[in-house]
């Protein structure tokens, strides 16, 4: 089973990894493993470097098909044979914080607001990301409110795993399955990632994250806007990145 796992899950710690060419064209390769996160619920995907004997071109986006997830390459080359594949460790670093902090922020207002869904997520690159939520009629001010909150769950370092349940199970729990957009799809034996923060949170998703919430730089809630007259947009950002203003 654990061959339909992905790699970027069973090894989060491989960044940098040998691997052979399938198949090439002009600016893209296949693999027969990459350490790279292609993107997807709202997390950026990974960027990083292809080196092989003769040269090195940057990973600059991905493409899946049917044959596998092509990596597309800054030049038009057509590496063939063995290739290093490496991840860009801080973009990797940055989003696996501003995606932990994103459970945090939705696991205290599911708390507080009585089981509120998310409808939308979309971490940025530089350090921000927004969440959108169901939450009719919410106090803005308490929204901001949660600041404070969200640096003590970082403060308690809390452990974050990963595990698997069938889809079944994880349909009969209500808010297991936060939001359709942001939920990855179950692996081909109908089995569903859920991460979970010790003592705080379970939720499906196919992210990378933080081992612990300790590992976060803290939290800013940046701006708290109404979208329509059902949604809340709440925009976070990492301390000392450029989208959190010095305080
Ligand atoms: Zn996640």
């Amino acid at each position: 089973m654990a061959a339909t796992r992905s790699f970027y899950h069973e090894h989060p710690h491989a960044l940098v990894v040998e691997a052979e060419v399938l198949d090439a064209r002009p600016g893209r390769v296949l693999l027969d493993r990459s350490p790279f996160y292609p993107g997807g619920g709202g997390q950026l995907a990974d960027r990083g470097v292809l080196r092989w004997e003769t040269g090195e071109s940057s990973v600059v986006g991905f493409e899946p098909s049917e044959l596998g997830l092509w990596h597309l390459l800054a030049d038009q080359v057509e590496p063939a044979g063995r290739v290093q594949a490496a991840v860009d460790e801080r973009f990797r670093q940055l989003m696996r914080e501003l995606h932990t902090g994103t459970h945090v922020l939705n696991a205290l207002i599911f708390r507080r607001f009585d089981g509120a869904l998310v409808t939308g997520v979309q971490m940025q690159e530089d350090g921000s990301a927004r969440m959108d939520f169901d939450l009719p009629g919410a106090d803005n001010d308490r929204l901001r409110a949660l600041e404070p909150e969200l640096n003590d769950v970082v403060g308690q370092d809390l452990r974050v795993a990963d595990g698997y349940v069938a889809l079944e199970e994880a349909r009969s729990q209500h808010g297991l399955i936060r939001s359709r957009s942001v939920a990855p799809p179950p692996t081909p034996e109908g089995m569903v990632r859920i991460v979970e923060i010790a003592g705080l949170d379970r939720q499906a998703c196919g992210g990378t994250h933080l081992a612990s919430t300790g590992g976060s730089h803290p939290l800013r809630v940046l701006k708290v806007e109404n979208k329509g007259r059902h949604n809340r947009r709440v925009r976070i950002a990492l301390a000392g990145f450029p989208a959190a203003p010095a305080r």
